[in-house]
């Protein structure tokens, strides 16, 4: 019952045009059923053998994010139903789902994750590669794959600062690069925020949030 509650209470406090990813990595199908019950839809996973085998035993208009680091031998296995791919950061990366998405005849929506935290650990493009990525002529012939906004992790820092300097950097990127449009490229989604700094996130014009724990509780191994 906690989950439901925790779910209404999110939608009360955010409005209507953000995005809640509900991320339910390692959490049991029981824990999903329940969010879903309670008419939430769009679910986040960071592992994808993980996702598929939830997508298998769910209902079938769950919105599937990918929200983890993926090796591209993975992608096949997503790439029928996968609704949004958040963490591609190279363009081997891109051109895998291209090919993956042609096979099935889909176009796949992609973010391109951007590295704002100054952590040595966390993946993710400069702002300069990701501006070079959106610009070049390789993107061009990926017609399989949209790529529809940035996402951006901030460091795991009680500096509430920092983490403002880190989505704000992120926001200016994005207010840049949303000027360019390309036949596969758009960004309209702004993926930053999860359960400790999303409030920050939102302040500093996130769309879509992606929370965990807030909603289904702690979880029992770092995932
Ligand atoms: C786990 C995870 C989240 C959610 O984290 P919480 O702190 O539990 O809200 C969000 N984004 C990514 C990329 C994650 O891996």
């Amino acid at each position: 019952m906690l989950i439901k509650k925790n779910i209404i209470d999110f939608k009360k406090n955010i409005d209507n045009s953000t995005i809640l990813v509900a991320v339910s990595k390692t959490k049991p199908i029981a824990d999903i059923k329940e969010a879903y019950d309670a008419g939430h839809r769009a679910f986040g996973e960071n592992k994808v053998q993980e996702m598929v085998n939830k997508y298998e035993v769910l209902p079938k208009d769950i919105e599937w994010h990918m929200i983890g680091h993926m090796q591209s031998n993975k992608i096949k296995y997503m790439a029928s139903f996968v609704h949004l791919i958040h963490g591609v950061d190279s363009i081997k990366t891109l051109k895998e789902i291209n090919k993956q998405a042609k096979k099935h005849d889909r176009i796949i929506s992609c973010l391109l994750q951007v590295k704002i935290a100054k952590e040595e650990t966390k993946f993710g493009l400069s702002f300069k590669e990701t501006e070079s990525l959106i610009n070049s002529e390789v993107i061009d012939t990926l017609q399989n794959v949209k790529i529809a906004g940035l996402m951006g992790m901030a460091s795991f820092t009680s500096n509430e600062n920092q983490i403002e300097d880190e989505f704000a950097s992120l926001r200016s990127l994005f207010d840049k690069l949303k000027e360019i449009e390309k036949k596969n490229i758009k960004l309209e989604i702004l993926s930053m925020g999860m359960s400790g700094d999303y409030k920050i996130a939102l302040e500093n014009g996130s769309n879509m949030i992606r929370v965990g724990s807030a909603i289904f509780g702690a979880r029992n191994y770092i995932a």
